[in-house]
């Protein structure tokens, strides 16, 4: 077993992610600036297939991690064989090959990138020359040759430059345009590409891409004076004046929500927050106080939120949403209010909330929208008292008032 490992730098890029790059930037994005990992099927299966590859060499597989900083590349070479006094590298994958027009095995070009990447780093780490790089296609036992030339050394290099420039910028790339990679990315559940599209074109026909759904358990403790605590890999929930917990394995379950006065130790919180298990507070009478939760925010939409709200239009067009919704739920019940009965301040207000309503699609400014929004809600709150029956005169409303009037 030939072993070399060196801490990675974090200037150089994982030919893993570069793998990702060639297959899909935003894939690449996704994964290296935003840390958003997910693990699929067909990911455990190629996990599995290296550690079933590993264990019928029986130890004749070197394990070798690389580093070059000068390449700009790290990574772990799956496999390496000496041929005819030559180093190969060897990349299994669990699919199937590329077949070109005439039908003739490639490799597809994320793979082709892959290997080669592994070939240059190997030359570039260990000094020695590598003539090729090979893609073993495990479904249909098909073994591919990929020659190492100065064209495949410059293009490995682009690509890594590419990577960089990627990995520094703060927007992430759009969905590709080829639908059929997504289907088989692991990333789908969380980039959404079929969202994507349709947000941009309103004919697109979506493809349900049928994302696994998390299915772990949102643990609820409701009692006060709970304990939830952790026991190795499992989280421990023990009741007030019970002596024996109930354990529940970390892994089934995805949320904790403390209610009213639970607690939770720091060990445990240390697990959660290993394990990206949420934790939330939320008081007695229901209302949310607050999360620890470590999984990754979705950066690139509040960085999209806070770039709309700096934009006047886009803050006036909420504001208009607001003021019309808002009015239009408030003469809704004033409507309701009339059912049955003949009320002329009622029906008088109904009719102006109409027309200031109409107006507020048009204000061109956040002052005209203030004056309509007054406008609708003195409307709606100077009727408001009219929308009980039969109510004694020192109960009616004359007017907003904060808290509760004692009444003699
Ligand atoms: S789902 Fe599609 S667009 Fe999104 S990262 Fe994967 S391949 Fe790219």
């Amino acid at each position: 077993m030939n072993t070399i490992a060196r801490l990675p730098q974090p200037e150089t890029i994982k030919v893993s992610a570069l793998h990702a790059y060639a297959y899909c930037p935003r894939l690449f994005y996704l994964e290296e600036v935003e840390a958003l990992y997910t693990q699929d099927a067909a990911v455990f299966a190629g996990r599995k297939l290296h550690e079933e590859l590993e264990e019928q060499e029986d130890g004749t597989w070197e394990d070798l991690f690389l580093e070059s900083v000068d390449l700009g590349l790290r990574g772990r070479v799956d496999a390496l064989r000496h041929r005819d006094g030559q180093v190969i590298p060897y990349e299994h994958k669990r699919g199937r090959c590329y077949r070109d027009e005439q039908k003739q095995p490639q490799v597809w070009e994320s793979d082709r990138l892959q290997v080669l990447a592994y070939a240059y780093l190997l030359e570039m780490a260990l000094g020695v020359t590598i003539q090729e790089g090979r893609v073993r296609y495990h479904a249909d036992n098909v073994l591919v040759h990929v020659p190492l030339d100065d064209a495949a050394r410059a293009w490995v290099r682009e690509m890594i430059d590419r990577a960089r420039t990627l990995r520094n910028s703060t927007h992430r790339p759009p969905v590709t345009d080829n639908e059929r990679l997504c289907t088989r990315c692991s990333l789908a559940p969380v980039c959404l590409p079929e969202e994507a599209r349709l947000a941009h074109d309103k004919e697109w026909q979506p493809v349900r891409l049928f994302p696994e759904d998390d299915d772990r358990i949102v643990l609820h403790v409701l009692e006060p004076g709970t304990r939830v605590g952790r026991t190795g890999e499992q989280i421990k929930v023990l009741r007030c004046g019970e002596k024996k917990a109930e354990v529940i394995p970390a892994r089934q379950v995805g949320q904790i929500v403390l209610h009213s006065f639970s607690q939770i130790s720091t060990q445990a919180l240390h697990f959660c927050s290993d394990q990206e298990i949420g934790v939330h507070l939320v008081s007695g009478g229901g209302r949310y106080l607050g999360s620890f939760d470590s999984r990754q925010g979705s950066i690139q939409r509040r960085i999209a939120q806070y770039g709309a709200l700096v934009q006047p239009e886009v803050c006036l067009g909420l504001a208009r949403q607001l003021v019309v919704c808002r009015g239009r739920s408030q003469r809704k019940f004033l409507m309701r209010g009339c059912r049955g009965r003949v009320v002329p301040e009622l029906t008088a207000a109904i009719a102006q909330m109409k027309a200031v309503l109409k107006q507020v699609g048009k204000a061109e400014s956040l002052g005209s929208l203030l004056g309509l929004e007054g406008n609708l809600a003195a409307t709606y709150f100077g009727v408001f008292d009219r929308l009980l029956k039969d109510v004694a005169a020192e109960l009616r409303f004359d007017g907003r008032n904060v808290g509760l009037r004692r009444i003699e």
